[in-house]
Order: structure tokens, then sequence, then C-alpha cells
């Protein structure tokens, strides 16, 4: 008899439905599997034979054909199992076929009979939800992220048994609903309150937090360097729901869920720097989202920027203009989105006292310029805000008084986002960090008054064209924190104040 069950299986955050068609007929017993199944999948079979048998339900002696259709598509994973093994209990004759077909069938098998935890289940919800469909049979594990999404049938199983009996009328499941999805609750423990002086890294912290701009502080060690950046998702807008699936999705299929149904704070990951390009960017042999795509909608911190390969480092040019990753494998390419906020920290030199009143550098010139030197131009170009951080003794970073805490700048955050909802309304753009080249003079209007003083600053530190453009959005965003439509000349020159840093280390060299 044949029968067709439904399951999927994703490419990158996209899912497709895999018609699982099994035909069992007369002839030496055989079990196979057809229509390009990855390792995992073959395994698929002696996982539904074990789990099956040990159900107490009848594994036939007779020749098993298992087709995964559509047939040109590459199948990945084990979600598939549960859809593999209720193929063949149909074809039998050993299941409820006809109720079965109302459904979407994901969940891994152990041998025993019990339905695992799968990787990425709503991303597949949400494919096959655009597809048409309502109704799911997801491991128990996976429930929560699962109903995330309002308009589906979410049934939570916990082993074969249950499936069977769900199917065939004797035992009822309960619709799974998650009661209240609290995008307002707070857990960002790390606070600027902790930390005195270095206001102007929190200055530009906040420019950086207002307008999504990249960051590089630049200053000796011990400064507060990553002492600021963990602090910076505290200042950082919340995530919108939407938002906060685009993250989720992307947490499910790495495997990195945890028992919360959506991720509710914005990423912030901070890779070491022994990382590798894969690990950064995303690939393997079953491609996984990289640190990019983690630190999607949030922050890519990478913490002493010239400790890292420099090919690791030239490898985030690309996810950096584009906000998403191509990674390229035998049968396809796959897309990961990767819009992140990049903030990374450096010292001056190796030693880390270049131009420190109270040490001394003991680097030589060929020592300064070989570590400078592993920060391209293009990748400079890429970083809207450079700010050097002065040395500060470690009493006045945390003494006992508290500085302003960072519900405060949170506060002046908002509202200078705000104003770029409100400016870019129905246009995809969402900061002003966004803005595409193409219409930066639709939203930036400068005074002509000011064309001077760029012109001179243009001269006088040799800006490119690209360094030329996120000034313009730097200086917007800070008028936007200032409330005003007008940029003026303090705006622009602040903003250009942010760009000569590399003048003065990189510039000669
Ligand atoms: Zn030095």
């Amino acid at each position: 008899m044949f029968s067709c069950i439904k399951t999927c299986t994703l490419e990158g955050l996209e899912g497709h439905i895999i018609d699982v068609e099994t035909d069992i007929s007369r002839g030496m017993p055989k079990f196979m599997i057809v229509g390009l199944p990855a390792t995992a999948v073959k395994e698929s079979v002696e996982r539904a034979r074990a789990a099956v048998r040990n159900s107490g339900l009848e594994f036939p002696v007779a020749k098993i054909t298992t087709n995964l259709a559509p047939a040109n598509l590459k199948k990945e994973g084990t979600q598939m199992d549960l859809a593999i093994a209720l193929g063949i209990l149909a074809s039998s004759d050993q299941l409820n076929y006809d109720k079965a077909e109302e459904y979407i069938f994901l969940g891994e098998l152990s041998l025993d009979g019990a339905i695992n935890r799968i990787d990425g289940a709503l991303p597949m919800v949400i494919s096959c939800r655009d597809l048409g469909y309502k109704k799911f049979i997801v491991p128990a594990a996976n429930k929560k992220e699962c109903a995330v999404i309002a308009d589906v049938e979410i049934y939570p199983v916990e082993s074969l048994n249950q499936v069977i009996d769900f199917l065939d009328g004797k035992e009822k499941i309960d619709r799974f609903i998650l009661d209240h999805i609290d995008m307002q609750n707070d857990f960002y423990n790390l606070d600027f309150e902790d930390m005195r002086g270095q206001e102007k890294l929190k200055r530009a912290l906040e420019i950086s937090a207002a307008g999504n701009h990249n960051l590089l502080m630049l200053g000796p060690p011990g400064s507060g360097k990553t002492m600021a950046a963990k602090r910076l998702p505290s200042i950082l807008p919340r995530l919108t729901f939407e938002e906060a699936i685009e993250v989720t999705k992307i947490y499910s299929v790495a495997g990195l869920l945890k028992e919360e149904g959506l991720i509710r704070q914005r990423p912030f990951r901070s890779p070491h720097h022994s990382a590798s390009s894969a690990s950064l960017i995303g690939g393997g042999r079953i491609p996984k989202p990289g640190e990019v795509s983690l630190a999607h909608n949030g922050v890519l911190f990478l913490d002493e920027l010239p400790e890292f390969q420099r090919s690791v480092i030239e490898a985030l040019r690309q996810p950096m203009e584009d906000c998403v990753v191509n990674i390229s494998r035998v049968s396809a390419t796959l897309q990961y989105p990767s819009d992140f906020l990049f903030l990374c920290s450096m010292n001056p030199c190796p030693c880390g006292y270049l131009g420190d009143p109270n040490h001394e550098c003991t680097c030589t010139d060929r020592e300064i310029s070989n570590y400078l030197g592993k920060i391209s131009a293009p990748i400079l170009d890429r970083i809207d805000i450079h700010v050097e951080v002065n040395p500060v003794s470690f009493d006045d970073l945390s003494s006992g008084e508290k500085a302003e805490s960072s519900a405060e700048i949170l506060k002046r955050v908002e509202r200078a986002r705000d104003i770029q909802l409100k400016r870019f309304e129905g246009k995809k753009i969402y900061s002003n960090s966004q803005i595409p080249d193409k219409l930066i003079h639709e939203y930036i209007k400068i005074d002509p008054s000011l064309k001077k003083l760029i012109q001179m600053a243009f001269k006088k530190y040799k800006f490119s064209g690209r360094a030329y453009n996120k000034i313009l959005k730097v200086s917007r965003t800070i008028a936007d924190l200032e409330g005003s439509e007008e940029i003026k000349d303090s705006h622009l020159l602040e903003a250009i104040s942010y760009r000569s840093i590399a003048n003065d280390y990189w510039g000669n060299r």
C-alpha cells in the first residue's frame, strides 16, 4: 500500500514541505530510502525500525521504499524520522491514515520510540504556515518556540505511541498555547551606573546605540573598553516582536534555544580571537549560522581586534556590507541574515601603552606598523565611529558613587530611534546607519554654509567616499539625539572627530 506523510526540511532559514512517500510490496525484505537524503536522514531508517519495534508495533517484513519528494532538494536533519516511521505504519495499515493527512509531522525518534527535540522547529513552522499549513505535531521539547506563532495549531508529543493513539482517536492531545509573551521584561544585569568617568567613550556608545552605528574603541589596557562594551546592550532599544522572531529562528536552527519560547534580548556575541572564519561567518559540513548571524539584530563584539587572524577580520566585510551572509555548498547557496552592530576594541600598539603618559611604550615602529596594519582600510571605512579611550585608574572607573544609569541613557536613545522610525516609515530602513548611499542626500540635508567645513575636513583628513557618508549619517544621529531637525556645525564637527583618529594612527602608515 502507498502512503504520503508530510514533514519539512530547511535550506538556511527557509523550510520546504517534504512528502514522505512509502510503498510496501512483496519481495525480498529490504528498506530503501531515496530522494537525496543526507547521511543523518539515511540513519533515520535504523532509528525508525527500532522505534517501531520497541513501541510494540510491527515492522513489515517486505520490500519497503521510502521516497522523499521533491527529489531535487537536499534533505538535512533528523526531524523527518517521525514522518518516515509513520509512513511505514500507514502503508502497513497500522495507522489512521485519513487523519494523518491533516498534519505536518516533525520529530526525531529515539530507539525506544520517544520523540526528541529537533533543531530549526520555529523556521519550519513559519515556512509551512506561509505555505498554508496550520496543524503541526512537534516534539514536546519544541512546543514553546513553535507556539510563538499565533495562527497555527501546535500539538506536542513525547512518543510514537502517543501519535498513533492520537490519530486513532484513543488519546486527546491539547493544542499548546503560549499564555502571554512579555516583551517588556527587563533582564539585562549590567548597567552603566557602575562605570564612572570615561564620558567621551559613553557618549560615543550612546550615539552608536541611537543610530545603530559600528564603533571602534582604541585605548590602553585597563581603560574600561571591555567593561563599557558589555554594557552596550543595556542602552539598546528593546527588540520588537518581529525582530525577536528573526533572532529566535536563527538560534533555533543553530540548536542554541533553551527553555524560552522567544528570545527577547538583543544578542551580544563576543567570539574569542582564536575564532575561525567558518565559526564567524557560518558554514561547516551541515551549514550552521556563524557568529555574524547569531549577532543579527544585536551586537558583534570583537575584543582586541588585531589579535584575530587577518583573514577572519577581512571576512567580515561582506556580511557588514550586505547584512546577509551567503554560504556556498555543493547543491545550493544558503543565506542567513547578519544585520549586526559591529563593536570592536584594540590597543594603540602591541604593548598597549603608546601615548600613555604613565607608561612607556616598548614597541618598535615596525611592530606598531604591523599591528595597526592588521586592520585594513576597508574595515576601518566600515566603522562609523572611532573613539580614543584615555587611560584611567581602576578606582576612578568603579568608585562607590553611581554614574548615570543605563535607563536614563536608554530614554534618550529611544527618543532618537523614534525620530528615525518616523523618518523612514514604510521604507524598510530602521536607523540612520541603514540609509542606502544612493538615498543619503534625500534624508540628510546639509546647509550650504556647512559645506565649507566638510571641504576643509576632507582636505585635511583625506576621507574616502564611504567615510564621508558615515560622517553624514553619524551627524544625523547626533542631531536626532538632540531632537534637532537641522544638522548644525557642532553635530558635524563631532561626527568628523570620530573619523579623524584613524588619520592620526593609520594616516601616515
Ligand atoms: Zn607599545
